[in-house]
């Protein structure tokens, strides 16, 4: 897909816990996407530019507009940014870029989605617009945070499960005691992993850490497709 420089619009702007924020952009209908890629978002302030790296969380099938959960570090130069953001402001995207991409040729395979905080969004892309494309294949994917309250679009994933037998969502809590799975993400690795592909998304350390466990346990690396937010 050829890679665009385009003006966001900001159409929507609401904090979904206490640190990560939805945010979403009105974007040229041209604009087009696979699932699980990223653009850059031209940030300036104070004289000073950067261009910041976001997965897009909404699938490619809704035209027209662009959503991002993004994590806020307090004191980051995009999440102060980000804070201060009001509907109506703009600013310049340029992509897509990356190729975390859902394999459409390996559709016999159970495909099973890994990630920490704000690094579910690629994988809520893909499982959004292929869960329902795909219903003899079977999705699964293992969301990790830290608390119950850290849980953003709970609800989205939940209904996804409920609208696709072929989805199950293993939500899993790294600093709290509840019913549900707790721990690390890559402490809930399958057992058996023959026949599965793997998406990984997240800070270095998930990434690595699922990346070698997996290896351990028989996965040959073009199974294993990852993205790294750090
Ligand atoms: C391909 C790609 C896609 C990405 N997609 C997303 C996305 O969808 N949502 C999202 O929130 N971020 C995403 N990121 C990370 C994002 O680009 C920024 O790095 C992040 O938002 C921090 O930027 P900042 O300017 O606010 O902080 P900075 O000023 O760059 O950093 C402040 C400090 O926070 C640390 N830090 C950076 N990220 C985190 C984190 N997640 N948790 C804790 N500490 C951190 C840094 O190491 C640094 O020390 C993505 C990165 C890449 C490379």
């Amino acid at each position: 897909m050829a890679i665009q420089t385009f003006t966001g619009t900001v159409v929507e702007q609401k904090m979904l816990t206490d640190d990560v924020l939805f945010l979403s952009l009105a974007i040229p209908e041209t604009f087009s996407f696979n699932a699980g890629q990223f653009v850059t978002i031209k940030i300036t302030q104070e004289g000073v530019t950067r261009l910041k790296s976001y997965s897009i969380f909404n699938p490619p099938r809704q035209r027209g507009k662009l959503d991002f959960c993004v994590k806020i570090i307090t004191g980051g130069f995009a999440s102060e940014e980000f804070k201060r953001t009001k509907i109506g402001d703009s600013f310049e995207l340029k992509g897509p870029f990356g190729h975390f991409l859902f394999d459409e040729k390996n559709t016999s395979s159970e495909q099973w989605f890994l990630g920490a905080g704000t690094g579910v969004a690629p994988l809520y892309s893909m499982l959004a617009e292929y869960v329902p494309q795909f219903p003899q294949q079977k999705f699964v994917l293992l969301f990790g945070v830290r608390e119950q309250k850290n849980l953003f679009y709970d609800d989205i994933f939940k209904m996804l499960e409920k609208k696709h037998p072929n989805f199950t969502y293993i939500p899993i809590l790294s600093r709290a005691q509840w019913l549900g799975k707790q721990g690390h993400v890559q402490d809930h690795l399958p057992e058996d992993v023959s026949g599965k592909i793997f998406y990984v998304c997240g800070l270095k350390e998930l990434v690595l850490q699922t990346k070698e466990l997996l290896v351990q346990k028989g996965v040959a690396l073009d199974r294993i497709k990852s993205e790294r937010y750090d």
